[in-house]
């Protein structure tokens, strides 16, 4: 076969299943061409852009060290270099949620292949399990995440497999040309980086996972959803690794075990339920009538809400593409439950800028939010984002990186500055409205106002 490997998001050397598909069928391969079709992000955040290409360039320096060259062309040039290269089937990872857009899927991208008379074979790249192996007796996807994990946790287990196969794969790969005119020099190289990264979360911060994960002044969490969102690392690897280390803190482990069972779990759900990306997953809540007020939505996201966690938390996804998660958990209840816009603008808006954006994460993060999802919140419980504030970050030290205007201010103050007005003006000469917005919507009002809509239709379904 002429055979066409694609390579998008699978931005690593080791670990790299695509590769040892090639080796295990190298009987069969007449000839190989590897190709790394480059993805539009002309709609995304600059800070998001800017990462892609930097991990991009990344892996292809790495790439060129070992001798391999990666076609690397526009997505939309992929059809003309198929017919060119004659081939007979491409070779692509089945399983990746965080394409930029859509038409960059498996499904699509099959279809096109297929209009090409080209064969797929499509590879599991990104994800531990494969869907129809975790389903109930019913054969349907476990809908209550308890229930999946108690299911699936046994099946984690040790997994043996070939490291460096694209030694070999250099040794019998064409040589592709760079249609993208990508400039690569001295690129970083980020595979490297993303694996000391997570070596040092092992060697440090998960010895305190569980007791530190909701703190939001300091970052004890593994920030290891950028590297799977790029396939910097091998989720196989991650599982390894944690299953090594088990023994010696069970508590700890099994905490972060649990955490990348979510992403399986969400997963699973979005191949079967696959509309569930643009409707909500209860049926109930699909008539929802959503505020569509254009000034409230425009204050959220440049973090203009008048409640400082909130608008710190948007201020530094803005600034950085980053989010920790108890954070994603307060901006996304507060557009939802406070400003009642629809949930999907908000994923929309996540989706430009998150570095780590995984569509089946963030739409069920977000449907969890807004108690659309499958084993959402109840709708009766709303994030109160003052006292979210106060809990996760007590001290204020999230805030001030962010918002600089509270520097010297007193944390009392900083949950609630509207309703110390008086005593910013006096101590610290800030006026509310002119230095820092006033809240935009007062939480008791809205709290009692998207309650009657939600109990309008009914419990979810
Ligand atoms: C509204 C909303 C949107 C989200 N959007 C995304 C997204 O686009 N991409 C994404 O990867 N995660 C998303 N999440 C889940 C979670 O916030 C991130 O996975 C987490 O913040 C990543 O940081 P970390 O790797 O340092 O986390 P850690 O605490 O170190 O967790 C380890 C890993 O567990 C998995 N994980 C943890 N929590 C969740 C969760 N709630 N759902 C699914 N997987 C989880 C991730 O793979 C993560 O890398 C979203 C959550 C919410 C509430």
């Amino acid at each position: 076969m002429r055979l066409g490997v694609i390579l998008n998001r699978v931005f690593r050397m080791q670990h790299n299943p695509l590769f040892e598909y090639v080796i295990q069928h190298q009987n069969e391969i007449d000839q190989l061409y590897l190709i790394l079709p480059i993805e539009d992000l002309s709609d995304a955040a600059n800070v998001k852009r800017d990462d892609y290409e930097k991990v991009v360039k990344g892996f292809v320096h790495t790439l060129n060290q070992h001798e391999i060259y990666p076609h690397m062309l526009n997505y939309d040039q992929l059809g003309v270099l198929v017919d060119d290269l004659a081939l007979s089937h491409v070779l692509m990872p089945q399983d990746i949620m965080s394409y930029h857009q859509s038409i960059y899927d498996y499904p699509h991208m099959k279809r096109a292949f297929e209009n090409h008379q080209v064969k797929v074979i499509g590879q599991r790249v990104n994800h531990y399990f494969q869907p129809s192996q975790t389903l109930n007796q019913q054969q349907q996807p476990y809908k209550v995440f308890t229930s999946f994990y108690k299911a699936n946790r046994k099946n984690l287990v040790h997994r043996h497999y070939k490291v460096d196969a694209y030694k070999q794969v250099a040794k019998i790969a064409e040589k592709g040309t760079n249609q993208a005119h990508l400039q690569i020099n001295d690129s970083e190289d980020m595979e490297k980086s993303a694996r000391q990264d997570w070596a040092t979360f092992l060697n440090t911060d998960i010895s305190d996972y569980k007791r530190r994960t909701d703190d939001i002044s300091q970052d004890y969490v593994s920030g290891l959803s950028r590297f799977l969102a790029y396939g910097l690392l091998d989720i196989r690897e991650v599982m390894n690794d944690l299953l090594a280390g088990y023994d010696s803190d069970e508590i700890n482990y099994e905490a972060f075990i649990r955490e990348v069972m979510f992403r399986e779990f969400y997963y699973v759900l979005m191949t079967k339920y696959p509309q569930t990306a643009t409707q909500s997953f209860s049926e109930k809540y699909r008539g929802m009538q959503w505020s569509t007020n254009p000034s409230h939505f425009e204050s959220w996201k440049s973090g203009q809400t008048g409640y400082p966690i909130v608008d710190a938390a948007m201020k530094k996804l803005n600034r950085t593409g980053l989010m920790h998660n108890r954070l994603r958990m307060v901006v996304s209840q507060f557009l939802t439950k406070h400003l009642f816009i629809d949930w999907t603008w908000g994923e929309a808006y996540f989706r430009q800028y998150l570095l780590d954006y995984d569509n089946a994460s963030n739409v069920h993060g977000w449907q969890w939010s807004a108690s659309t999802g499958t084993d959402a919140v109840p709708y009766f419980r709303m994030f109160n984002p003052i006292r979210q504030s106060e809990r996760f970050d007590p001290n204020g030290y999230f805030i001030k990186t962010e918002l600089e205007v509270f520097d010297d201010v007193r944390p009392q103050y900083l949950h609630h500055p509207t309703r110390y007005k008086a005593q910013l003006k006096e101590n610290h000469h800030i006026e509310i409205g002119k230095d820092c917005p006033e809240v935009i919507v007062e939480h008791k009002k809205s709290r009692d106002y998207v309650m009657q809509q939600f109990k309008n239709i009914g419990p979810s379904n």
